[in-house]
């Protein structure tokens, strides 16, 4: 640009000055790095991971629902002004693709799911996709943390599925459950690939992004422990739980639940008076010991399964957002209060 302006007019000269200026200025150096989030799980784990050296903002807000989420102009300027943007990836966010097309971003987008093994969505949550997921090995150890599974996923790391193009429709695998963050083990695995993304592009704090993600990493894995100690406690038998929609797949798989909802894995769908009548068939056939409410879900679906039931209502679960304030509003704290309400229905009907 200097060679430029030293060529051009004194005027031109001026104005590309002043713009070099204010691309280099003092407010450069310490400025927190302005990362976009799809959504406020992904807001609370960049803002842990990032500390004071970010500034997030998240386009769907607490108690908000990403599947029905529509953009607007000012969240297409959000997008434009960011130096890095996060996403879940597995189709969660349908809107995304268009969204930073449309916003002319650039940058890196971090697919926080990536490398995690996706579950198959068909009606119920036996299947896993076997075979189907590119662990990506470009990043040091972000595979390292998988080695202590012990759920018999051995063969982990095979296949060529590339969540990032299934994003962007190049591949299509039928149906994957995208709320892969109700497992904390892959928790731990959107914290790693967020602290990668945050090392690209913004490699003077890399020492801080990895200790903050060590240690939101521990404490992931000392719920996931907890987690698993207190479901276990549960009889097999009152292990099924009724939600809204479809967003305990990962949740049931990682903790030994059984769920079933009334809508598949997107609220946006509608279930017909069959699908209703066969749900309540099915509710009492497996004596099902509660229905719960989800905090971004419309709760007509679970009260009228109350009314036509008579199940009770084990409380409120946090699906696919945070809470405003309070317990909810952190990632953990979702964990905790899902399993907290979880276990005191389950436990509550004897
Ligand atoms: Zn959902």
């Amino acid at each position: 640009m200097s060679r430029l302006s030293l060529s051009a007019t004194l005027r031109q000269g001026l104005i590309a000055g002043a713009l070099g200026l204010a691309l280099l200025g003092p407010a450069h150096a310490d400025e927190p790095l302005k990362v976009v989030t799809s959504f406020s799980i992904l807001d609370d784990m960049v803002s842990t991971i990032g500390g004071d050296h970010v500034a997030v903002t998240s386009l769907v807000g607490p108690n908000g629902d990403a599947h029905t989420f529509s953009p607007k102009p000012s969240d297409a300027q959000s997008l434009a002004g960011a130096d890095l943007v996060v996403v879940n990836g597995l189709q969660f966010e349908g809107w995304i693709n268009r969204l930073i097309e449309a916003s002319g971003y650039q940058g890196d987008v971090v697919v926080a799911s990536r490398g995690i093994k996706p579950l198959a969505f068909d009606g119920h949550h036996d299947d896993e996709v076997a075979d189907d997921a590119d662990h990506d090995h470009d990043h040091g150890d972000a595979d390292h943390g998988d080695a202590d599974h012990d759920h018999g996923d051995a063969d982990h790391d095979h296949g060529d599925a590339d969540h990032e193009h299934a994003e962007a429709g190049h591949h299509h695998h039928g149906n994957l459950d995208p709320h892969a963050w109700q497992d904390l083990r892959n928790g731990e695995q959107y914290a790693r690939n967020i602290r990668d993304g945050l090392i690209e592009v913004d490699p003077s704090h890399a020492d801080d992004y990895r200790q903050n993600a060590a240690r939101y990493i521990e404490k992931m894995k000392v719920l996931d422990t907890e987690t698993r100690e207190r479901l276990a406690k549960i009889p097999e038998a009152d292990r099924l739980i009724i939600t809204s929609h479809d967003a305990f797949g990962y949740f049931a798989h990682a903790y030994g639940l059984k769920l079933l909802a009334p809508v598949g894995l997107n609220t946006l769908a509608e279930p017909s008076a069959s699908d209703m009548a066969q749900l309540i068939q099915q509710i009492e056939q497996n004596h099902a010991r509660a229905l719960f409410l989800e905090n971004m879900s419309n709760p007509a679906l679970v009260q009228q399964l109350h009314q036509e039931t008579g199940i009770a209502i084990g409380g409120t679960l946090y699906a696919d957002a945070l809470t405003p304030d309070g317990e909810g509003s952190t990632y953990l704290g979702m964990f905790r209060h899902n399993v907290d309400t979880l276990v005191d229905a389950l436990e509550g009907g004897h």
